[in-house]
Order: structure tokens, then sequence, then C-alpha cells
């Protein structure tokens, strides 16, 4: 275990994605947290992260932190909406750029389509005010339709929005733009990345798909997954790091914080790595 990075968190949101705060009210919060090393990992754009760099180049305590290149990819496996963390990465390479422009473009077909189908149900112009939560149409998701919802008085609250709409099965969850994972994984392996499998419990897979899952992750590539996180049983972390050693995939720690309006997903306090697996950043050491 690396003495350096002590309080690692690898997996956080801006406002660059779904996230509450400003890549530098993120790193605010990170230096009294005392996190160590830090991945921002916006859903499929590193607007965020270089943000985050000019804010560290504007205040020097900011630079406490250890920042390294992050993204969360949105893929689909049979049909599930499958998260592809990416770290290390050259984010100014050609391979890189193009696919943050694949997935920007993904994002606003995307929207596109759940505006219409949430216009033939008798809610229009929900787009624009969507957009209007969104720090772009290339970064806009399901969580800027949810605030549009509220706002428009359909729903109450954030889960009624997903439950009602947005969430799996319902007409706001549309996905087929996405990529195949092993697109992803070649997009941050080509970029000098590391691909991590996003918290594999919230697919809420059976034991037998979740293998399967992941064994396709690490046949096309994939080197790490998450196996330390917040809101985690004791049994839970050993479950995936049972997981991570079967497939030989080094193990992350990342809390998904999104802001103090989801208080479980606590920026640098996710559980602490058990002993037992190598960790992802000994890489970045
Ligand atoms: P998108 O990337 O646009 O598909 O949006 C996915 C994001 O929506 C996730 O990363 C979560 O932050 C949020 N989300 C997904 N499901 C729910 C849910 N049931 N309730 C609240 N937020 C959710
Ligand atoms: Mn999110
Ligand atoms: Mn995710
Ligand atoms: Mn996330």
């Amino acid at each position: 275990m690396s003495i350096r990075f002590t309080n690692v968190d690898l997996h956080c949101h801006t406002t660059a994605s779904d996230g509450k705060l400003h890549p530098q009210q993120l790193l605010e919060l990170a230096v009294e947290r005392e996190v160590t090393l830090l991945a921002i990992t916006d859903h499929d754009n590193t607007l965020g992260y270089r943000q985050a760099l000019i804010a560290q180049a504007l205040q020097p305590e900011l630079n406490q932190v250890e920042l390294i290149s992050g993204i969360e990819f949105s893929t689909q496996w049979r049909g599930v909406n499958v998260h592809v963390v990416g770290l290390g990465m050259d984010i100014n390479s050609a391979q890189f750029v193009a696919a943050e422009q694949h997935q920007a473009a993904a994002r606003r077909e995307r929207a596109e389509k759940i505006a219409q189908r949430l216009e033939k149900k008798g809610m229009p112009d929900i787009y624009e005010l969507a957009l209007s939560h969104a720090a772009s149409a290339d970064a806009i998701g399901r969580p800027h339709f949810a605030m549009a919802l509220i706002e428009k008085g359909y729903v109450s609250n954030f889960d009624m929005a997903f439950n009602k709409w947005l969430g799996a099965g319902k007409i706001g969850d549309v996905k087929v733009m996405w990529p195949t994972i092993e697109m992803a994984v070649q997009w941050i392996v080509a970029s000098g990345g590391v691909a991590v499998l996003a918290h594999p419990l919230k697919y809420k897979m059976t034991r037998t798909k979740l293998t399967e899952l992941i064994n396709e992750f690490s046949h096309v590539g994939g080197a790490a997954m998450e196996v330390a996180s917040c809101q985690q049983t004791s049994d839970e972390q050993r479950y995936l790091l049972k997981l991570a050693k079967q497939f030989g995939l080094l193990a992350s720690r990342g809390s998904d914080y999104h802001g103090d309006h989801m208080p479980w997903n606590s920026l640098g306090r996710a559980n602490p790595l058990h002993a037992g697996v190598e960790p992802v950043w000994t890489l970045f050491n």
C-alpha cells in the first residue's frame, strides 16, 4: 500500500456533468477533507478536470490535492447502462478528443429523444429548462431533465422523476447511442489511461451476470474495478475484492460524490480499501 496517497478518491462529479460543486469548490472541499489523490470523473467529459487545473494554477493552496485526469464513460452492455471510469489519460490525444466528441454528440442526440418522448406524454418545453441546468448541450443528462420535471411540477422530487420517467426501463431511459464497453476501454487505453469498472454492485446483476461482465471487461483491456466505495458493507467489499483477485484486476476507491444533496456519497469518505489486492493508484505514484 502506498504511503504517499493516503486518502484517495478516484470517482466524483462537478458542475461539468451532474455534480453540484464547481471544480474549484470541489478542490477546496478535497483540501478540507485531506484528500491526497483525486480524479474528477464527470460523465463523458473532462471539462471539470480542465477547470480544476486552472483553479490550481490560480490558487496554490489547491495543489495540496494531487489531481489525475478522469472521466466516467457511459456504455451499454446487454441492455444495461454500465459505467467505465478512465484514469490518467492524455486528454489532449487525438483518440481522446474524438471519444469526448463522440459522447457529446450521443448526449445531444439522446436529450432530443428524451424531450420528444416527454412531449408526447404531455410535457412540452422540457428541453430548454433541462439545458439551463447543464454546462452545455454536450453535457446534458437525465438529472438535468429530472430538475426540469420538478420545476414544471410534473413530479415532486428527484426519486419520483427517475421512478416515473427517467429511470431504467422508463421512457426517458434512452441508451441506444452509448458505445460498447470494449469501445470505451479502447478509448481510455489508446490515450494512455487505465480503465476501471465503476460501482459493480449498482447494476443490480445476479452474481453470474456480474461475473460475466467483469470477465468481458478484463478481456477487452479493463485493468481495474471499484472495490471500495461509500455505502457498502464489509461483506460487499469482500465480495468485490474476491472478484478483482479472480480476474487479476487492480482495486479502486471512489466516493461517486455529486454534492451535499446526496450526503451518502461523501467526498474522500469512501470506505478504506481492504488489504489483499493491489490498489490502482500505485500506477500513479
Ligand atoms: P445520465 O448519465 O444522463 O444517464 O444520468 C445518470 C445519472 O443520473 C447517474 O450518474 C446518477 O447521478 C443519476 N441517477 C441515476 N439514477 C438515478 C435515480 N434513480 N435517482 C437519482 N439519480 C439517479
Ligand atoms: Mn451522476
Ligand atoms: Mn456511475
Ligand atoms: Mn459517477
